[in-house]
């Protein structure tokens, strides 16, 4: 795949063929390389490779070939120079922040973002000195007035979880470059094959594998992707610090990058026919999903991304007691925090991953006792609505 660079490969065929040179065995699939060392033919090569005089694998902390066929697979889906795996979605979150800042710099990050994520800025990030604001994703005159000279990075959720906010990369790329910041994306709703945030502006892009790459609930992985220039920054502190990819899960993700775009699809397919429904719902109080013509983020979607993905939010009457009544009526939907799943899950986010919130935050938030949320899976879509409809009924 990588001798005739004349040719520009569309995305699937890219998903499917990027990043594997075969060995001398001819194997079809692509091998792992469960190996934490590489061995040298005498001292001369090994010095060469030690020195980086020559190219080639030392130790899988820092590079090793089944994860470099997965940083490969994804960079190329993105239409970014390089990807770096990491271990986790956050650490490739940990990554970019240990990577670009440094004391009395100052993060301004969209306040709906993965919990994890507000903690990682908060409490771990702040011990170095680096301060953070959050700020509401879609108020692009909180982004500009949040903005100090010391600012360095702007990090965005987009769409957000679990209200499906959708922030305007464009512009707040412009406003991060006229400061000399960064501007990075967590893309894990979205995966490339439905947003490619670097096309609007975005210098990085930072994946939890965890969701949709994988897509099967399999394996804990992430990375992040952007040009040569600054992942190399990133690849520096990963091979130093630790937090590098299993080869073992990079296989899985590999795999995953090859149904990426069908299931993504399907999954939207979905969450547009279940939203649609739901909107359609007397016990339904209102939906969240970009999806739908009357969501406030529903022509910026439009222009973003290349579908709505697979991710339904929905506020149900009766308060927690209806969104209780739903979710214990479900037979087959997973009751789990997860999300990006073959598997259908149901969450309800004010007294599982909101719920250490304050109520005054949690009602800022938007994150109402009788909200839902609803990763939509790949069953059949008629099951998945008789299997929600019970609970609804009994409101
Ligand atoms: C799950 C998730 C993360 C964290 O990823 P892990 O792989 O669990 O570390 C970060 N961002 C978003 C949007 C997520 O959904």
């Amino acid at each position: 795949m990588s001798h005739q660079d004349d040719i520009e490969y569309q995305l699937d065929t890219l998903a499917i063929r990027t990043g594997h040179t075969r060995s001398f065995e001819g194997e079809h699939s692509e091998p792992i390389f469960l190996t934490s060392s590489f061995v040298y033919e005498n001292a001369a090569e090994a010095a060469a490779k030690f020195s980086g005089a020559e190219p080639g694998n030392i130790y899988s902390r820092f590079t090793n070939p089944t994860v470099a066929m997965f940083e490969k697979r994804l960079a190329a889906l993105e239409g970014a120079e390089r990807a770096v795996a990491t271990s986790t979605g956050m650490a490739a979150i940990m990554a970019v922040a240990m990577a670009f800042l440094k004391l009395g710099d100052h993060v301004i990050c969209s306040r709906a973002v993965f919990g994890s994520t507000v903690s990682l800025f908060e409490k771990y990030i702040a011990k170095f000195g680096v301060t953070v604001d959050f700020v509401n994703l879609s108020d692009l005159n909180a982004w500009k007035n949040a903005i100090k000279p010391e600012t360095k990075l702007l990090f965005v959720e987009s769409p957000s979880n679990p209200l499906a906010e959708i922030a305007d990369i464009q512009a707040l790329a412009d406003i991060a470059h006229a400061n000399g910041a960064l501007l990075a994306i967590d893309n894990s709703f979205c995966t490339p094959v439905l947003q490619q945030p670097i096309k609007f502006g975005a210098d990085l892009v930072v994946y939890s594998a965890t969701k949709y790459l994988d897509g099967q609930g399999r394996a804990l992985g992430g990375a992040v992707v952007g040009n040569s220039k600054l992942l190399e920054e990133v690849f520096g502190y990963v091979r130093t610090t630790g937090p590098s990819m299993s080869p073992f899960n990079a296989w899985i993700f590999l795999k995953g990058l090859e149904t990426l775009r069908l299931r993504m699809k399907a999954h939207s397919e979905g969450a547009q026919k279940i939203a649609e429904f739901l909107n359609a719902h007397a016990k339904v109080e209102k939906v969240y999903y970009a999806g739908l013509p009357e969501h406030v983020g529903y022509e910026l979607a439009k222009k973003q991304q290349m579908g709505f993905g697979g991710i339904v939010s929905f506020e149900v009457k009766g308060g927690r007691e209806g969104a209780w009544t739903v979710i214990d009526n479900t037979q087959f939907i997973s009751i789990t925090g997860n999300l990006g799943d073959t598997k259908s899950t149901i969450t309800h986010p004010a007294t599982t991953t909101h719920g250490k919130l304050p109520a005054e935050a949690k009602e800022a938030a938007g994150i109402r006792e009788g909200l839902i949320r609803l990763s939509v899976g790949l069953e059949d879509i008629d099951d998945i609505i008789r299997d929600i409809s019970r609970g609804l009924d009994l409101i």
